[in-house]
């Protein structure tokens, strides 16, 4: 059986959705099958494995909406062994129709079930936000990943979002893991990003993953290309770093 991560931290620009992109497509090359789950309505993990907004549909939101099944809904990328759900503008609607339903948090748990069975990754990509779209994916998962940039209130927002799991785990996902922490967007030259980094691991310890990933602009020019950095630029510090952050997520069983 497959296991279901989330990339969360209510924070947008904290690198969530790179993640998503860049540890799938090493534990896909690395001969695992990962499925990429879009759920945030921004589209940005769709468009960055190569799918475009006319070619997002049926996506996730008609897999929740029970209009497409699995079949419908799962793209191949460019990378064998990497799928993906992409996600358009449709699912900011879905966010206001979830919220007047009683299972409200359990759309995306149920429809990605079947998936389980079919791949060893899922990997779902979550909005900058603890609105319900974020908690439907939490409350689907085994496991959060919590990528965090090394700033003063990057801190401030890790004990927010903590507090939210540690809510979903009492109310809808009791076997809900903390997968780890990692940093991104490191920039070794600044005082404060060395102090975050030594502070969150002093207190999270073993939560923290020892790759940390620079800030590194070759990963931000993957995405418009639509591919994975290990296919942009495979050589670059950016791409080292996440190959190492996959194979410890790989060795981890995290
Ligand atoms: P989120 O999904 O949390 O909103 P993104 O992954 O979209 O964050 O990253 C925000 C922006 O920063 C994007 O433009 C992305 O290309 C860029 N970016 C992400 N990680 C890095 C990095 N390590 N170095 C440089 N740019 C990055
Ligand atoms: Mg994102």
């Amino acid at each position: 059986m497959g296991k279901i991560f989330v990339f969360v931290n209510q924070k947008g620009g904290v690198g969530k959705t790179t993640s998503a992109i860049n540890i799938g497509a090493y534990l896909a090359e690395a001969g695992k099958t990962v499925l990429l789950v879009d759920f945030d309505s921004q589209g940005n993990l769709s468009s960055g494995v190569g799918i475009v907004e006319a070619d997002s549909k049926p996506g996730v939101y008609e897999l929740i909406s029970g209009l497409a099944d699995l079949n419908q809904a799962i793209r191949q990328t460019s990378t064998p062994g990497l799928s993906v759900i992409p996600a358009g503008i449709d699912l900011s609607g879905a966010a206001v129709e979830l919220i007047e339903q009683d299972e409200r948090d359990f759309f995306l748990k149920k429809a990605l079930e079947p998936a389980k069975k079919r791949y060893d990754y899922i990997f779902i990509d979550c909005p900058p936000s603890l609105g319900v779209l974020t908690l439907n994916g939490i409350s689907a998962a085994d496991a959060a990943l919590i990528p965090m940039q090394c700033e003063y209130f990057a801190m401030e927002g890790l004990s927010h979002l903590l507090k939210a799991i540690r809510g979903i785990k009492k109310s809808t996902n009791p076997h809900l893991d903390i997968g780890g922490i990692f940093f991104t967007m490191y920039d070794s030259r600044t005082r404060l990003a060395q102090q975050v980094v030594k502070e969150v691991s002093a207190y999270f310890k073993s939560k923290v993953f020892s790759t940390i990933i620079p800030r590194n602009v070759r990963l931000s020019e993957a995405p418009s290309h639509g591919l994975p950095i290990s296919k942009y630029d495979p050589q670059c510090l950016g791409a080292k770093a996440y190959q190492s952050l996959a194979m410890e997520i790989l060795n981890r069983g995290a």
